[in-house]
């Protein structure tokens, strides 16, 4: 058959048909397989064939969750995990080791911020920051220990965003690992892999599951790196359950579809928000007015699912919109059908004082939306109303 787009092999591909002769997936939840014979069984363990053995480290839901994943990346090879942060975590402690550094943006996921910044250095593994919207510091930043660059974009919640192919030449001149969070714009909007990226990082209890049922991580990229890593996972243990592969490789089945349908959301909507009169600013990659636009329209086929925005009322404001909120839900989590508001700085990052908010750029007024799938005028009009009361 002809070599099928990636968009159709994260449909079509699936567990090798049993004898039950079923059509969607079947899901192997069993924490070990079996052997015919005790020379079966030496082989497998001798690595000599591919069997199945326990599944802390192979099991064929898992596999097939992953075998999409790697194709919608384009990668080379990959590996699940039981969450996002289990990834992030793997790629440093496979990859990197005393005395190496990593250079990282400064606008990264509040746990990964936690182990690089309170565990990698028990370990003597350093990093340093910066910042996503000054790429010409960089180069300038690199050490001679340094072993990865690690970034997000778009970045949460700030939107940022990073030029990937300057990125990955960067990584390129001086041969380092490119690892790249992919989990905002998810490989149908965006592939880092392209940019030169060497391994690509999800959470995919965000938009891959995209109805927050499920927690689950995986890693994508070059062989040789994601050998190592499996190597790391197998013995340690940060595995992905089958029953949540088998629910996110099933939402692969219409990850393409959703997507598109949230950035349509999510692009009406900031349009219209855009010139509140309650609103400072708005940040949307997709829109004209985004301090990166340029490099958005380059790497990502749509603005994705994400709108941020400043109340002019500061924090009081935000916690008002949030109470006024009828129908998006207040919860901590993004990527679902069902829209989700969020303020920041009185939630996920009250515990810090207002100066040090504002070093990771968390300003008073700060609103994410996550956009769901909802008919867009009824998302529109919630906030609509929520906003008349601040
Ligand atoms: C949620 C998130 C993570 C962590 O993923 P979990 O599945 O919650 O462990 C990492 N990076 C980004 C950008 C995220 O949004």
């Amino acid at each position: 058959m002809k070599k099928l787009h990636p968009i159709t092999e994260a449909i079509r591909i699936q567990t090798e048909r049993t004898n039950e002769m079923e059509h969607s997936t079947p899901m192997f939840l069993t924490s070990s397989f079996c052997f015919d014979n005790a020379e079966e069984m030496r082989a497998a363990f001798a690595d000599e064939t591919n069997d199945n053995i326990y599944s802390r480290f192979s099991n064929p839901t898992v596999q097939e969750f992953i075998d999409k994943m790697v194709l919608l990346e384009g990668a080379e090879a990959g590996v699940a995990t039981a969450t996002g942060m289990s990834a992030v975590f793997a790629t440093f402690m496979a990859l990197l080791k005393h005395g190496d550094h990593i250079l990282s943006c400064d606008a990264v996921f509040g746990s990964t911020h936690n182990i690089l910044k309170k565990y990698l250095p028990n370990y003597g593994i350093e990093f340093s920051y910066v910042s996503a919207d000054k790429p010409g510091e960089w180069e300038a930043a690199i050490r001679p220990n340094t072993k990865m660059i690690y970034l997000e974009t778009p970045t949460n919640p700030g939107l940022e965003i990073i030029d990937l192919e300057f990125a990955g030449a960067l990584a390129k001149k001086h041969n380092l690992i490119l690892n790249v969070d992919n989990c905002f714009a998810t490989p149908v909007n965006q592939r880092p892999i392209d940019f030169g990226a060497n391994l690509v990082v999800h959470s995919a209890t965000k938009w891959i599951d995209g109805q927050g049922r499920v927690l689950g991580g995986v890693i994508a990229g070059d062989k040789k790196l994601v050998s190592e890593i499996f190597s790391f996972c197998r013995n340690t243990g940060p595995s992905l359950s089958p029953f949540n592969a088998w629910v996110l490789s099933k939402s692969l089945e219409t990850l393409d579809v959703r997507m598109e349908r949230h950035a349509n959301n999510a692009l009406q909507i900031a349009t219209k928000l855009e010139n509140h009169p309650k609103i400072s600013w708005l940040k949307y990659p997709y829109l004209a007015s985004h301090p990166q636009h340029r490099i958005a329209i380059k790497q990502m086929k749509n603005g994705g699912g994400i709108i941020c925005f400043e109340l002019k009322g500061g924090i009081e404001s935000g916690r008002q919109f949030l109470n006024s909120l009828e129908m998006l839900s207040l919860t901590a989590n993004l990527g679902d059908s069902r829209s989700i508001a969020s303020h920041p700085a009185s939630t996920t990052h009250g515990k810090l004082t207002e100066e040090e908010r504002l070093k990771v750029n968390i300003t008073p007024g700060l609103i994410r939306i996550s956009v769901g799938l909802e008919y867009v005028d009824d998302i529109l009009n919630d906030i609509l109303q929520a906003l008349e009361k601040c």
